[in-house]
């Protein structure tokens, strides 16, 4: 045990850490190579990876020299080689090949960047061939957050949070392994339609919702944030990172986005941590740790923020928060049948074949319709995507429902 703990930090401070990330081209992907090129003594980057934009990666290529480049979309595999024939680069193509790389024996950590339920099967790839996962991919715990927490364990590797709210409570729990939680509070800024009505959320514009009041981020999460079920997600990811009863999660809204979650312990003690919001940090802390690296992030002012503020969430208005919690308790299939439902949702938002209101509806009838299982395996979490995928296209076409 006493091993197993000190070698993290033995290795930070001999080697250089070997890191891949999935998703290099998005806004965590992106904030983590300005994070590496910062911090060249402790960090090599060795892999990074993208979907379809092949033009950011090859900028990318060129200027990080990773050793690896990994495009999804197969189509773009002669642009990205050709771009990159001059330098000692290996480039490959297809989700195949993203599952492959992961598993490199150059590699520590990857971080798992990529948006949505394809970062499942990459993870598990990396878990398999232990490596350290740093955990962006919040996705991935949802649908399968039992498995992935057992198969961390088997394989010893660590799952580090990267998402600001459990990066917040990690760092509350170091020093504390002895020490039962009691309860965590995982803050939500509310998003761009805090105090609104029901009625407010049926004239949303794209405009409005795509625009967060405290951070920028991916099109997908930040319409999670809008509808709040971003906190939903994360009351599983939660569950399985820190090994807690639902009962022991709460959400508090705290629209300055400066306490970045709390941990309240046995003796009624609680500790949060705090700092403005910059996902820098807890990138940094994910891939770093268990060191602290000096840094020139910018640093919080208290006479800036003279008032944090805290209410309750809105239940009745922000009804995914009550949709996440169903599929909390009830857990089997149904987290990843909301999981699929509410991606389809949000993708048909960004390309305004559905109002923003009705993401919550959607996914609430699929979470209704599609067969529940209790205790799904892999291939049972593979299938009930693709079905609810299927049926929630299927709702998408019945304009009537969902016009
Ligand atoms: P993003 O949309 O900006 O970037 C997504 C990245 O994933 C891109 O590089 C894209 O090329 C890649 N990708 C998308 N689909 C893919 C596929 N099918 N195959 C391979 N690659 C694919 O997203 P983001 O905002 O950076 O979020 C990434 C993850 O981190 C999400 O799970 C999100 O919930 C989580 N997260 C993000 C933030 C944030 O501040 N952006 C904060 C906390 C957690
Ligand atoms: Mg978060």
């Amino acid at each position: 045990m006493y091993l197993v703990l000190l070698l993290p930090h033995f290795q930070s401070i001999i080697l250089k850490k070997r890191i891949a990330i999935l998703g290099s081209t998005g806004s965590i992907g992106t904030q983590a190579l300005e994070v590496i090129a910062k911090q060249k003594e402790f960090f090599e980057l060795e892999v990074i990876t993208a979907n379809s934009n092949s033009k950011l990666l090859i900028q990318q290529a060129n200027k990080y020299q990773p050793a690896t480049v990994v495009i999804a979309d197969k189509s773009k595999y002669t642009e990205v080689k050709e771009a990159l024939s001059s330098l000692p680069v290996k480039v490959f193509a297809g989700a195949e090949s993203l599952e492959q790389v992961v598993q490199s024996d150059e590699i520590d950590v990857v971080l798992t960047a990529m948006v949505g339920y394809a970062g499942l099967l990459p993870t598990i790839k990396a878990i398999q061939a232990k490596k350290h996962i740093a955990l962006a991919n919040k996705e991935t715990l949802v649908v399968a957050g039992r498995l992935i927490t057992e198969m961390a364990h088997e394989n010893k590797v660590a799952l580090l949070p990267v998402d600001s709210e459990h990066s917040a409570i990690f760092q509350c729990l170091a020093g504390e392994h002895f020490n039962p939680i009691e309860k965590i509070y995982l803050t939500a800024s509310g998003g761009p339609f805090r105090g609104k009505t029901k009625e407010f959320l049926k004239t949303v514009t794209h405009e409005q919702a795509l625009k967060h009041p405290n951070w920028t981020m991916g099109a997908k999460i930040t319409i999670d944030s809008a509808t709040m079920m971003n906190k939903g997600l994360e009351m599983i990811e939660a569950r399985w990172l820190f090994n807690l009863d639902i009962s022991q999660i709460d959400v508090i809204v705290h629209p300055q986005s400066v306490i970045h979650s709390i941990v309240q312990f046995e003796d009624g003690s609680m500790k949060a941590q705090m700092g403005l919001p910059d996902m820098k940090l807890p990138i940094q802390y994910a891939l770093a740790y268990p060191q602290r690296l000096k840094s020139d992030f910018p640093r919080f002012d208290f006479l800036k923020y003279p008032d944090l503020t805290f209410e309750k969430p809105d239940k009745e208005v922000f009804r995914s928060l009550l949709l996440a919690e169903h599929a909390m308790k009830k857990d089997g299939n149904l987290p990843c049948i909301m999981n699929a439902a509410n991606e389809i949702a949000v993708g048909a938002f960004l390309e305004r074949k559905l109002d923003f209101h009705r993401i919550t509806d959607l996914t609430e009838q699929c979470m209704e319709h599609i067969h529940f299982i209790e205790n799904p395996n892999l291939n049972d979490l593979v299938e009930t995507d693709t079905e609810t995928r299927q049926y929630a296209e299927v709702l998408l076409s019945k304009k009537s429902n969902f016009a």
